[in-house]
């Protein structure tokens, strides 16, 4: 049974999510940590849970959910997981973190590659990746269909989408992504979402003024 714990980091709203199961064993998804106590109150859930952190892993490379891949490698001393088509969107983020106000970021090269299919093991739990390029192109949702959630970053937003005007982005592909790929999921699949509060594929094919269907 995954246990999924949220954090919402200050600078850009972006949500952290910390997947757990009976094992003990946990994945961080999109660490935005910047400041100490966006840090340290990650450290702090890990440890008063007595979890073991396996791997640090990211939707996309977007500066706001990799903020945090330098500490939690540093912290944990586990490998991180950047999806394969989203290396240079990955590389271009020390370039423009000063410029965005984060003149302490640090970068942290990937250890290994994610594939755009297949699954993401950690514990005794797995989840299915999903290829749903757009707002970036590289970008990957990680979708249990046994407890019938996905980890979504900025893909779907509660009645909203992921923007499409930073590089890479491209918002017809984000379109279809979300047609083909997402709303092809069960209606009751709960949404966990990168910024805002969470979802349903169902509110959203009836209420998202950007793609519904119904
Ligand atoms: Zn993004």
């Amino acid at each position: 049974m995954i246990k999924i714990q949220s954090f919402t980091n200050a600078g850009f709203g972006e949500n952290t999510y910390i997947l757990s199961d009976d094992s003990k064993k946990c994945i961080i998804i999109d660490p935005g940590c910047y400041q100490p106590e966006e840090e340290i109150r990650l450290s702090d859930y890990i440890n008063e849970h007595k979890l073991k952190v396996e791997k640090v892993v990211n939707t996309h490379c977007h500066i706001d959910h990799v903020l945090g891949n330098f500490y939690c490698k540093k912290t944990f001393d586990v490998p991180v997981y950047i999806p394969v088509n989203e290396k240079e969107v990955h590389k271009a983020v020390q370039v423009y973190a000063p410029n965005y106000g984060f003149p302490k970021y640090q970068h942290q090269e990937p250890d290994f590659f994610l594939k755009n299919e297949g699954k993401l093991l950690f514990g005794n739990s797995e989840l299915d990746i999903l290829y749903v390029p757009g707002h970036s192109p590289g970008h990957l949702v990680f979708y249990s269909a046994s407890q019938h959630f996905c980890i979504n970053g900025d893909v779907l937003f509660r009645e909203s989408i992921g923007r499409t005007d930073l590089p890479g982005g491209n918002h017809e592909q984000l379109i279809e992504s979300i047609h083909e790929v997402m709303f092809a999921l069960p209606e009751e699949t709960i949404v966990y979402c990168g910024h805002g509060p969470e979802t349903s594929i169902g509110h959203e094919k009836r209420y998202n003024p950007w793609c519904k269907v119904m």
